[in-house]
């Protein structure tokens, strides 16, 4: 594990990193609390750090606080050490967001204890910030797929109609739903069925930009949020995809499964359009219409229902 050790005093400063270094920790030393700073900024920052209080310029308490005031996701765990040791002076440590306080001069064995139970804190909150980290994906994936989930695909569909109205760009909803699904389930099985989807869900991935965002709406329908320069531009972004679904059948355990997409699309650009539900329900009924004209098509919707700005619906 690597520590930073932030020490003004030579003394202490490689007192405590070469102690550190025969314990197996990994250190990185430095003088002063504003390059501490820079290091803890960084990406790949250390979480743990054993801190003077009395430095000149930014002081081991400054460094607490502003550490607290701007939390990353992982946690940094500060350790201070100081020759200030009267009670209002600990709290006055602890306050500023300090984890633990050791007075100078320590015994080495207290720095290492003190140092073991800090490890058990920073292990708990990095299983603590996995499991998060995993339901938020489970929260907002959808199993079979991995794309985001209607709840999911609607909220980055918020997120677009705010990013189309910054950049004065079109919002565009399209929605897809792939042909003859039913008969794949029908014919072969509800898992060739499954796998289906997951080729059609890999297919348009593979063919949108990286920004764009493609969810599941449900079943076998699927939507995707963009901005675009132009309306053109949004049915041109519906066609590839239409295209790169098409492109060849899928062949599972010698079977073929010719495979195509319907689209509709609905586009509202920043000056005059609507809300993303009526674009949602525009895209609909032009998905309708492509499936009423002979499927593996785009249809555009007729007209924006609503002049007015675009807006986030909730
Ligand atoms: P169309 O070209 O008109 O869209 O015909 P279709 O057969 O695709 O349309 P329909 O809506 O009748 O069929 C959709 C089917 O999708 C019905 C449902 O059983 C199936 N389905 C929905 N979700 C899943 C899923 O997660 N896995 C599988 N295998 N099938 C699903
Ligand atoms: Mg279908
Ligand atoms: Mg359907």
């Amino acid at each position: 594990m690597r520590v930073l050790v932030v020490d003004d005093d030579k003394m202490y400063r490689t007192l405590v990193s070469s102690s550190l270094s025969d314990w197996g920790y990994e250190v990185v030393a430095v003088d002063n609390g504003k390059i501490a700073l820079e290091h803890l900024a960084a990406e790949d920052a250390p979480r743990l750090v054993v801190l003077d209080w009395m430095m000149p310029g930014l002081s081991g308490t400054d460094v607490c606080k502003r550490l607290r005031a701007q939390p990353g996701p992982l946690y940094t765990y500060v350790l201070l050490l100081t020759a200030r040791r009267r009670m209002q002076e600990v709290v006055e440590g602890l306050d500023a967001g300090a984890d633990d306080y050791l007075t100078k001069p320590f015994h080495p064995s207290e720095l290492r204890a003190r140092l073991r139970a800090a490890q058990r804190i920073l292990d708990l909150h990095h299983k603590l910030f996995e499991s998060h980290r995993e339901l938020a994906h489970l929260a907002t994936h959808d199993p079979l797929t991995q794309l985001f989930n209607r709840r999911a695909i609607l909220g980055q569909l918020s997120h677009e109609a705010a990013r189309a109205q910054r950049e004065k760009k079109f919002l565009a909803v399209l929605l897809i739903d792939v042909d003859h699904f039913k008969e794949v389930n029908d014919r072969r099985g509800h898992q060739a069925g499954d796998l289906v989807l997951c080729e059609v869900a890999s297919r348009m991935s593979a063919a949108l930009r990286p920004y764009d965002s493609l969810g599941r709406f449900g079943g076998e329908e699927f939507l995707v949020a963009l901005t675009a320069d132009s309306a053109a531009d949004a049915s041109a972004i519906a066609e590839r995809l239409r295209a790169a679904v098409a492109v060849t059948p899928l062949f599972v355990v010698g079977h073929e499964f010719p495979l195509s997409i319907s689209v509709g699309v609905a586009t509202a650009s920043a000056s005059g359009p609507i809300e993303t539900e009526s674009l949602v329900h525009s895209a609909d009924s032009a998905l309708y219409r492509a499936k009423h004209e002979g499927r593996n098509r785009v249809c555009t919707a007729l007209s924006n229902p609503d002049p007015r700005p675009v807006a986030a619906s909730s």
